[in-house]
């Protein structure tokens, strides 16, 4: 449990400064604070885990698919607190591949070596799995449990995102993060000052703001969600050039699905002329990077270009 106690204040890093037009852009590294409960995960995760315990629950159960940075986290954050967890996984087809060849998916092996247990269900019972009937056939076969919904987003999560900021951060005039549920966004929009403006850069084709707007008192926030490279887990050479040349520049790691795509999409708005002269922006570094290892082996087999870190 202590691993939850401390309150960690990711340190920030300089990558771009126009010396003209006085825009800055740094990067709080949030990915360094565990390697695999890394950046978001750990926040969106903190408080469930702190309440798990003061209800006596010592089960985790929570859903994802089969390269979830979610799933990761929360196997090994269970595992540190001396928790059991059960990943509900979308597709019955990965049990298979997964039993013949564990270097299938890199990701469930690594969550099965953190004693998670694996249920895989089918793509069209993964859609209705917030039914009460889904979960109650879940009690049945597992027990009591404590459940965190997919992606980790709930009241909890969002309060343990709002400690991403602190009070050094009002120098911002813009932050910026990478929304899937948009529980992370939802935190730092509620732990912002009037004078600053969230940026949330979706890694989904559409995104549902309503989603957002059931967390949020403010509204100093925008979703741009022209910048997913065709949708959820899509990507292009351009993007792996540029993951690949922005570590040779900063030795910071991005990973293909969010924040290498925000991060793509930020440096173009500069380019356009989108910000204000003495525009002071700050990038949230959501973390993620423990699913290349599964991207660039899916990339080799076909051909494609591949991250290298
Ligand atoms: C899960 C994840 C997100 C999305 O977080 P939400 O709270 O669901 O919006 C963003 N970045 C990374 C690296 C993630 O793993």
């Amino acid at each position: 449990m202590s691993f939850f106690d401390a309150s960690y204040d990711s340190a920030i890093q300089n990558v771009y400064c126009d010396k003209t037009r006085h825009i800055s852009v740094d990067i709080k590294r949030e990915d360094q604070i565990h390697p695999l409960v890394s950046g978001n995960k750990f926040r969106k995760l903190k408080y469930n885990i702190i309440q798990a315990f003061s209800e006596k629950n010592h089960t985790i159960l929570t859903y994802g698919g089969a390269f979830s940075n979610h799933i990761a986290a929360t196997a090994t954050a269970a595992n540190i607190c001396g928790l059991k967890s059960i990943g509900v996984i979308r597709g019955e087809e990965l049990k298979h591949k997964l039993e013949e060849n564990p270097n299938h998916n890199p990701t469930l092996s690594y969550a099965q070596q953190q004693d998670m247990q694996l249920h895989f269900i089918s793509r069209k019972d993964y859609k209705k799995k917030d039914d009460t009937n889904e979960i109650k056939k879940l009690q049945q076969r597992f027990g009591s449990f404590y459940r965190i919904p997919e992606g980790g987003t709930n009241a909890l999560a969002v309060k343990g995102c709002e400690e991403i900021l602190s009070a050094s951060d009002k120098k911002y005039d813009v932050i910026a993060c990478c929304v899937g549920t948009g529980g992370t966004l939802a935190g730092i929009i509620n732990s912002t000052c009037k004078h600053q403006h969230v940026y949330g850069f979706s890694a989904l084709k559409n995104h549902n703001h309503a989603e957002i707007k059931q967390w949020v008192k403010r509204d100093n926030w925008t979703i741009f969600q022209d910048n997913n490279f065709g949708g959820y887990a899509k990507t292009n050479p351009q993007l792996i050039e540029f993951i690949n040349s922005f570590y040779r520049c900063t030795s910071i790691k991005l990973d293909p699905i969010y924040t290498g795509k925000m991060l793509y999409q930020l440096f173009k708005m500069i380019e356009q002329n989108h910000f204000k002269n003495n525009t002071k922006i700050l990038i949230i570094h959501t973390g993620g990077l423990q699913g290349i290892i599964g991207f660039n082996q899916q990339q080799s087999l076909k051909n494609k270009p591949c991250i290298e870190f």
